[in-house]
């Protein structure tokens, strides 16, 4: 037997609505803030990820899909939306569209070659938006506000927002330098990851899973004592603006993104619900200044961020949250005999033509199996057809909530129906 991919799962017909009724709120989300959906191919140059993402990445290193197409091309899977939406942006030269700034959000599967546990797949479909072409505290602000009225909108309560600012490439060459000092005399008590981190990549250590109990991790000097006035300004701001629309968060000083490029503002959110399991991060962002020029485009800064809808829905779960299930359809039709659901079946595609959801029973079972399935099929009313009904043209209109019926014409059926 054929088995699906490890990492990847099957979303079910049974569980799909919770799916749709996410998505649906983050279309709806997206539109409050005046952000707009950005669709970009599943697959990009191999390229764009390591310029965009970054060599020294996870990532790059060692989660990307590559594979050589026909043509020999090198592609990958996108692991990330953001690379791939800067990427549009440059090739589209938004930066000249009469919409100013740039406000997209994007939802679609990624694709990253990690060891499945709960809350990490091989695919997973992330949500996130950009703002680029502003560098402003505020818009900063704008994109943290609305990933926590997401978050909230879903009746979240047990998250914890962690900001951080690691200032601009001026304040950081500085801290660089304090880091290597640091950790450089015990690099050997450190992974093997960090042991080149050392050298490409100081700050990444900071963010290292295997050696986050380390006593120096602890003792590390801080970016905050780095952040020239400039970067303190802008960090101050952020806060403040916070602080000014009620949004709580905690500053974490060891919060950091690894690559040259990004700037000033990184957060994350975490869940604190109990049951979660180990991973407890729901969502990261950051501004990236640099990212643009990076990939040859415009002088032009952004900021965004990323969440998943998979770790979203084990919040909901470690929560006791549950998603609404949509209701029935409008009408189920028993029938019979042959002769009546022949009939059934003209009846059922008049309505649906008419926008009024119903069914039948394609396997003809026996009445009381059908009424089952009605129920089963969450249907609002019911009616039944026999050879009498189909004489006179008259059938009984059940509403299954109270029970109650009345008799009604076959023709008078979808005006009724659509009233109700
Ligand atoms: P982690 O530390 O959990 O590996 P990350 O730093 O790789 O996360 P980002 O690249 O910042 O994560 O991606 C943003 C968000 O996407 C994460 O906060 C998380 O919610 C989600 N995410 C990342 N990787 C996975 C995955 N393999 N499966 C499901 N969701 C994921
Ligand atoms: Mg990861």
């Amino acid at each position: 037997m054929i088995q699906i991919p490890r990492g990847t799962q099957d979303i079910l017909p049974k569980d799909s609505y919770k799916w749709q009724f996410i998505e649906e709120r983050l279309h709806e989300i997206a539109k409050n803030y005046n952000y707009k959906e950005i669709r970009t191919p599943t697959f990009e140059s191999t390229e764009l990820f390591v310029r965009g993402v970054g060599g020294s990445t996870d990532i790059v290193n060692k989660e990307m899909y590559t594979f050589q197409d026909k043509g020999d091309r090198s592609l990958t899977l996108k692991p990330e939306g953001t690379a791939p939406v800067v990427r549009s942006y440059i090739e589209n030269k938004m930066q000249h569209d009469v919409v100013q700034p740039t406000k997209v959000y994007y939802m679609a599967p990624m694709f990253r070659y990690e060891r499945k546990q709960k809350g990490r797949y091989r695919q997973f479909v992330q949500f996130g938006i950009e703002a680029i072409g502003v560098e402003d505290p505020l818009i900063d602000v704008e994109v943290i506000s609305m990933l926590m009225h997401i978050y909230k909108s879903f009746g979240l309560k047990d998250l914890k927002l962690y900001i951080n600012s690691i200032g601009d490439q001026n304040s950081r060459s500085a801290y660089n330098e304090a880091l290597v000092n640091h950790f450089k005399p015990s690099i050997d008590e450190f992974c093997s990851d960090c042991q080149t981190r050392i050298d490409t990549n100081p700050m990444r250590i900071l963010d290292c899973k295997k050696d986050r109990d380390h006593e120096l991790i602890k003792t590390a000097p801080r970016m905050y004592d780095y952040l020239n006035d400039e970067s303190k300004q802008y960090f101050e701001e952020v806060k403040a603006n916070l602080d000014a629309i009620g949004i709580g968060y905690e500053v974490d000083y060891n919060l950091v993104r690894g690559l040259d490029y990004y700037t000033h503002t990184a957060f994350e959110v975490m869940s604190d619900a109990e049951g979660f399991g180990a991973i407890t991060t729901l969502c990261g962002g950051g501004r990236y200044n640099g990212l643009l020029e990076m990939l040859d485009g415009p002088h032009e800064t952004g900021i965004g961020f990323a969440l998943s809808i998979e770790r979203l829905l084990l919040a909901l779960e470690a929560e006791n949250i549950e998603i609404p299930e949509p209701a029935g359809i409008d009408l189920y039709i028993c029938t019979l005999d042959d002769k009546s659901i022949e009939r059934a079946s003209h009846i059922v595609h008049t309505l649906r033509t008419k926008g009024i959801s119903c069914d039948i029973d394609y396997k003809r079972r026996k009445l009381k199996a059908q009424m089952k399935d009605a129920d089963r099929k969450g249907a609002a009313y019911t009616i039944v057809l026999g050879e009498n009904e189909l004489s006179t043209g008259n059938v009984e209109l059940k509403h299954m909530g109270t029970g109650e019926s009345k008799t009604v014409h076959l023709d008078e059926l979808d005006t009724l129906l659509e009233e109700k």
